[in-house]
């Protein structure tokens, strides 16, 4: 089959590799019909996370169709038409039944083989998915398009807004405007949040943030919101980003993290928190869960939440795709790709 590779920092490539097949009794095979590139891979693509093995199949966020069920699969059938977070879970550990199955004792990260093991991703035609019944969710009556969103940066910016503790009536803060960032604003909303006011230096992203409801501002306007906010939701994964979000919390404010950040240090001291009374709340998405909360809300905003995706281009385009991704070239927001 015709997969997207990791070959070395800035260069991914389509190859010719095995189909996967069944290797535990709880496994699913998928053929996917629906991928996209995250912010997640740039991170990967940039060389700013390092470790994974050259061929490595890219790619966390897919949907597709079950071809075929390890024997002891027994809420799906073959047919049916699924999406997933993008970590596998077993469904009855002690995270998987305590809200946070991204830390599932025996979770694997989609598209991360390292020292070769670790799970395959989903930027190619057939994908293995692990722990089938606890991972895997039917599609239902979500497009599937919605679907791919929800197993991941929908979820993610649910969840940035669920830990921020959103309330209506709040003002609140959201760093990055790429697809995270957009939808933890519209998760926001959902949320009943007063004011949104959307940070990106990038016109454009400001530009969609506007169209949404959100307040549209550049980093550079930082002194004008100063303190400003109950809490600031981050979605960027820098350091930059986390100084701008210590500089707009107000005192005892929240500040929620899910940029992922590969500095050793946060941007701000202890004694900066101290400071301020913060609560900071860093972490990845648990999809698996708020896949299940969000899906009403998916539902019903589908028209809008697929307004995100600018590109749709054959899989085998996807080193261009990475490319114009990466560059942010041609208003480049969201990737879908097709196998
Ligand atoms: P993206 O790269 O498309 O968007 C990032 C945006 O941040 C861009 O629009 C960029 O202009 C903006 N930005 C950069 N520096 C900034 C700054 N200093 N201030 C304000 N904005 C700034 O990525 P994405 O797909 O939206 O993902 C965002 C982050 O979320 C990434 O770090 C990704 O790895 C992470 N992520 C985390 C989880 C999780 O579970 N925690 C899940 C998915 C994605
Ligand atoms: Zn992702
Ligand atoms: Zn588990």
């Amino acid at each position: 089959m015709r997969a997207l590779t990791f070959d070395s920092p800035q260069k991914v490539k389509i190859q010719e590799v095995a189909e996967p097949k069944i290797q535990h009794r709880r496994d699913a095979i998928i053929r996917v019909t629906h991928t996209a590139i995250c912010g997640s891979d740039l991170h990967v693509y940039h060389g700013r996370e390092s470790g994974l093995d050259p061929g490595t199949i890219m790619g966390h966020e897919f949907v597709g169709e079950i071809i075929e069920l390890g024997p002891e699969v027994s809420t799906l059938k073959t047919g049916d038409t699924v999406f997933s977070p993008f970590t596998s879970c077993c469904g009855t550990c002690r995270p998987c039944t305590t809200g946070l199955p991204c830390r599932c004792a025996m979770g694997q990260l989609f598209g991360w083989v390292e020292g070769g093991t670790g799970l395959q991703g989903g930027q190619c035609e057939y994908v293995r998915v692990p722990f089938a019944d606890s991972t895997l969710k039917t599609t239902g009556p979500l497009l599937p398009e919605v679907a791919l969103l929800l197993g991941d940066v929908l979820s993610t910016g649910g969840y940035c807004a669920e830990q921020a503790h959103v309330a209506p009536g709040g003002t609140y803060a959201v760093i990055g405007g790429g697809p995270v960032g957009l939808m933890a604003l519209t998760t926001c909303q959902w949320r009943g949040a007063r004011d949104v006011v959307l940070f990106d230096p990038i016109a454009e992203r400001r530009e969609q943030a506007k169209r949404w409801g959100g307040i549209p501002a550049d980093p550079s306007e930082v002194d004008r919101y100063e303190g400003a906010f109950d809490a600031v939701l981050e979605a960027v994964g820098s350091p930059a980003a986390s100084l701008l979000a210590y500089k707009l919390v107000r005192p005892g404010g929240i500040i929620s993290i899910v940029g992922v950040h590969n500095e050793p240090h946060f941007a701000f001291t202890p004694n900066q928190a101290y400071d301020k009374n913060l609560t900071v709340h860093i972490g990845r998405c648990p999809a698996r869960r708020l896949m299940d909360e969000l899906m009403p809300q998916a539902i019903a905003h589908s028209e809008r939440l697929t307004e995100i995706f600018t590109h749709r281009v054959p899989l085998s385009d996807g080193p261009d795709a990475y490319r114009m991704f990466a560059e942010r070239k041609d208003g480049c927001l969201k990737v879908l790709l097709s196998p």
